[in-house]
């Protein structure tokens, strides 16, 4: 049951950790705040994911989830501390006290454009070194960035990235699932195909979701109205009322329906610099 030598700095014991309050649920179980004692570090703040019951698919996922966030080291991505093998799975991370994106702007309508296109444009940084390592995240959403503080986006929730293969550049799926479907790229919903371009369109909701404060998108349609919508009457959402023309822009390109139109996550930082300087500075 050990994990390899190789992944030793990342496995906690039980004693390492101390459990508080749950911060939420997700589809695996739930999250709890605590601490976890580090020999480098110290006692720092975690989350701690924990699995609802003896799902061993469901503890798989996870273990693929800490696989993959095992070579993941960036500001702008949630950290994973380790993973600690109790009466269940818990995956240790770093905490994000103000919690996920959507339901923080929703409660700050005070905030300014400039410091929402600035958490957006950290975002794009996260994003752009994750498609540097080669994969897809295939659940960008205003949910999966969390925030340390007001000024500080994490992107987070694995759980259906996937690494692409060298000479292939995008992953196929070979079963749709419980697929975000406002968040996908019409590609993703006709083919199944999933590479960087779709996680750019993705980028365009998730956008959209926070210059809206939080709203939701397509708030009335369903999965079926939302291709109608997207392809046959070639309608977008519509630009947020707070939000800057120029920054409406920018989403409009991410939803480009020719993923060749559609800009790089490298593109997008600069751009949202860009933004975020110009906001600043009327
Ligand atoms: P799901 O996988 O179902 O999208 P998660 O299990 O990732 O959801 O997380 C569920 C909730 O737990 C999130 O909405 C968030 O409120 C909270 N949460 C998850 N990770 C963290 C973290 N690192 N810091 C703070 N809160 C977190």
């Amino acid at each position: 049951d050990d994990l390899p030598r190789t992944k030793d700095t990342f496995s906690i014991r039980q004693s390492q950790l101390e459990l508080e309050e749950e911060l939420g649920s997700g589809q695996f179980g739930s999250v709890q705040k605590g601490y976890c004692t580090l020999k480098r570090e110290g006692r720092i703040p975690v989350a701690v994911k924990k699995l609802k019951s003896e799902d061993k698919s469901a503890e798989e996922e996870m273990l693929k989830e800490a696989d993959l966030m095992r070579n993941l080291t960036h500001q702008r991505i949630v950290r994973m501390i380790g993973l600690c093998r109790a009466d269940c799975i818990m995956l240790v991370l770093e905490l994000c006290p103000c919690g996920p994106l959507n339901s923080f702007l929703a409660k700050h309508k005070e905030l300014k454009q400039s410091t929402v296109v600035q958490l957006m444009w950290q975002v794009a940084q996260g994003m752009s070194y994750l498609h540097s390592k080669n994969y897809v995240h295939r659940d960008l959403a205003a949910r999966n960035v969390l925030l340390v503080s007001e000024n500080s986006a994490k992107i987070s929730d694995f759980g259906m990235s996937k690494a692409l293969n060298i000479g292939n550049d995008y992953y196929k799926a070979q079963e749709a699932g419980k697929w975000p479907l406002k968040w996908y790229a019409p590609e993703c919903v006709y083919y199944w195909k999933f590479d960087a371009k779709s996680d750019v369109w993705s980028y365009g909701v998730t956008l959209w979701e926070a210059t809206s404060y939080g709203e939701k998108p397509y708030r009335k349609m369903k999965g079926n109205e939302i291709l109608k919508f997207l392809v046959e009457d070639e309608k977008r959402l519509q630009k947020p009322d707070f939000c800057d023309e120029q920054v409406y822009e920018i989403m409009l390109e991410c939803w480009q329906y020719d993923k060749k139109d559609r800009p790089t996550f490298e593109e997008i930082d600069q751009k949202m610099k860009y933004q975020q300087q110009r906001l600043l500075s009327l």
